[in-house]
């Protein structure tokens, strides 16, 4: 069985209730951080799953919702990891990562500094190992697997989305994208899929143009269904809301993807938890 919780539900836009984007993935006994939006810390601790226990962090893209809090997954499992040899971090993500993350240790350098000079078993800076992939096996240990595939977020590029595999169970995390021939790939057959979603119906209407411009980059809710359903998905989640799902709502949006998606659709409030078990996904692609 793979488990997913969304940790954070929320997009760019600061939300009293939805963290950042980001999405917990847990595996054969292996954890797994999908995104770091703002917020993760406090909804890793809700979920049971601290930083100081994470297999990889996977990156999607390197927009600021999805990497907000990154500097504070790195040095939160640095100050919090007890044992005299610290593994290094694993951080997947697209091209661009490792400057990503060689700026942000810069930028948490006099932090880092200062806790060497504090604490006399803190003798190096967090350790990390930054691998960046645009496609193929990524991750293969202990019975997991995770695959990824460029996705189409531009001009944003490259995009990647992960598949992670075990004992039969699967699950495809696309990240911010449009429909796209490699994402109906990587997702074929799979358990599950977690789409980011914008409403292009209410995203239309709003007065400024900035925020009109997302329309062109994100998967509406129908569209994320159609690839859940031209893949085969055995349940489709969506998450990244565009607008915020206001109270009562909810019903309007799984509907919207309903009316192309016949199968299981999950969606709701932060640290929504579900369960992708073997062999759910039955269907043939196509
Ligand atoms: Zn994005
Ligand atoms: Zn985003």
């Amino acid at each position: 069985m793979i488990e997913v919780t969304l940790l954070g539900t929320g997009s760019p836009i600061p939300d009293a209730r939805r963290a950042g984007p980001s999405t917990l993935v847990r595996a054969g006994g292996q954890t797994f951080l999908i995104d770091c939006g703002r917020g993760v810390q406090q909804r890793l601790t809700a979920a049971g799953a601290p930083a100081n226990g994470l297999s990889a962090l996977l990156l999607t893209h390197l927009h600021s919702d999805h990497i907000a809090d990154l500097g504070d997954v790195i040095i939160s499992r640095w100050v919090s990891t007890f044992t005299p040899e610290q593994t290094p971090l694993q951080i997947i993500g697209p091209p661009g990562t490792a400057e990503v993350v060689e700026h942000t240790l810069k930028a948490f350098g006099f932090d880092i500094g200062y806790r060497i000079a504090h604490h006399a078993d803190l003798t190096a800076p967090p350790p990390v190992e930054v691998h960046e992939y645009t496609d193929g096996e990524v991750w293969n240990r202990d019975g997991v697997t995770i695959r990824v595939a460029p996705t189409d977020h531009r001009p944003v590029a490259p995009t990647i989305g992960f598949r992670v595999e075990h004992a039969d169970a699967s699950v495809v995390l696309a990240g911010d994208t449009v429909p796209c021939e490699s994402l109906d790939q990587l997702a074929a057959g799979a358990g599950a899929l977690v789409h980011t979603v914008i409403r292009k119906d209410l995203v239309d209407r709003m007065p400024m143009q900035r925020i009109r411009d997302i329309c062109d980059y994100h998967s509406s809710v129908e569209e994320a269904a159609e690839t859940a359903a031209r893949a085969g998905v055995g349940i489709l989640i969506l998450t990244h809301y565009v607008p915020a799902i206001e109270p009562g709502q909810q019903e309007d949006w799984r509907a919207l993807a309903a009316s192309v998606f016949d199968r299981q659709i999950e969606l709701g409030d932060d640290l929504l938890r579900v369960e992708v078990h073997p062999g759910i996904s039955a269907k043939p692609a196509g």
